[in-house]
């Protein structure tokens, strides 16, 4: 069944006393036993609710296999997935990384002796030469934020089985509607749904969904033991923006597309990253692994008093933290969103003080245009 049609349908089936359409939220701590020894499958909802289970086969139904869990955020779920490692094991990370990630893995978990090495998962033989034997796990943005390279996630795949790692996907900016990883390969997939899973910047939540059973146990032994689940009003929430996925994305790629053609070709900017040009490194990768381009560009103008100009000028576009949504946001990376990078760091990696990013909306793109055209004017 096509993706599209699987989200629209989410919930749908779930209440069969009433024929609800949408699933209802089950707003209740507790549930009542039928008998002694015997339970109706819900006994406490941090164990179990049904709004959040009906979002967790949604999910795991979209990537096409697997068990969902959702969380009450992003963060909260790649911290859950990071309790599978223990002292002393190393993990491969995406080196333009979110920049709650770094923070999570190197001032939390680094306490606990996991360690860290960040490299361009957009090239797999550096990957490949970071593999060490204390090597657990691979970690990767499919597309990262906020210079949206692409990572072959075939390759790395193979290069995880081939080395027993698990590969972890973040496909926060394509969603499986876009890439779908397990088809792929990887292992475990982990999503910030607060952006265009949910879709409409009311709602923060994270969700993950792991392909082998038994892995899947010690996941949901975790979600259950520390209890960072989503409640049932987020979790209806999300399920809700889920089942417009498709047509917020087909529309947010149409207006991003153009977008970065205009700005391409704008004399105030100096370069655009956006997978969708031909000019891309990694276009070829994606146009050939995922079904689209996504709505993420960045780019960098050509002096830094511009970056105040459009933050501050944009009338339509909000100068706003966060992505995903079907409004138009604008954010300044190197201060907004990744300043927890070490400056060395971020300057190596292009994130620099002329370099914006947009997450494009489904408004029309012509206002979009307009908007920014009036903005860089001043
Ligand atoms: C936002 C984001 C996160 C964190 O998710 P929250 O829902 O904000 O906790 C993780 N990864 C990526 C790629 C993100 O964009």
């Amino acid at each position: 069944m096509n993706i599209a049609t699987q989200a629209a349908q989410i919930g749908l089936e779930w209440d069969t006393r009433t024929g609800a359409v949408t699933v209802p939220i089950y707003q209740t701590a507790t549930f009542r036993h039928p008998g002694l020894g015997q339970s109706t499958g819900y006994d406490y909802s941090r164990s179990g609710n049904p709004t959040r289970q009906a979002l967790e086969e949604g999910i795991a139904r979209l990537e096409g296999g697997g068990r969902g869990f959702a969380y009450s955020s992003g963060m909260a779920a790649i911290a859950n997935l990071l309790l599978l490692f223990k002292r002393g094991d190393h993990l491969i990370v995406t080196e333009d990384l979110y920049g709650g990630t770094y923070r999570l893995f190197e001032k939390v978990f680094g306490q606990y002796d996991l360690s860290f090495t960040y490299v361009d998962t957009s090239d797999t033989a550096a990957v490949a030469a970071a593999i060490r034997p204390e090597t657990k796990a691979l970690f990767v943005e499919s597309l990262t934020n906020p210079l949206l390279k692409i990572a072959d996630i075939a390759a790395l795949s193979a290069l995880c089985r081939q080395h027993g790692l698990l590969h972890i996907v973040d496909n926060t900016f394509l969603t499986p509607y876009l890439l779908r990883p397990f088809e792929l390969g990887a292992d475990i997939t982990v999503y910030s749904a607060t952006k265009y899973l949910a879709g409409h910047n009311d709602t923060v939540s994270g969700l993950v969904v792991v392909q082998d059973p038994a892995l899947a146990e010690r996941v949901y032994f975790h979600q259950n033991s520390v209890g960072a689940v989503l409640g049932p009003q987020d979790s209806w929430l999300t399920i809700r923006g889920m089942k417009t996925l498709s047509v917020r994305l087909d529309r947010q790629q149409e207006n991003a597309g153009r977008i970065a053609r205009w700005l391409a070709a704008h004399p105030l900017v100096r370069k655009v990253h956006y997978p969708g040009l031909e000019s891309h490194p990694g276009h070829a990768i994606l146009k050939r692994q995922a079904r689209g381009f996504g709505a993420m560009i960045a780019f960098e103008v050509t002096e830094p008093a511009l970056v105040e100009q459009l933050l501050l000028k944009t009338r339509l576009i909000s100068f706003a933290e966060s992505l995903g949504g079907v409004e138009t946001l604008i954010t300044f990376p190197e201060v907004q969103t990744h300043a927890d990078i070490e400056p060395a760091i971020r300057a190596r990696l292009g994130i620099n003080n002329v370099l914006l990013r947009l997450s494009v909306g489904i408004e029309d793109a012509d206002d979009l245009i307009a908007d920014l055209a009036q903005a860089f004017e001043g």
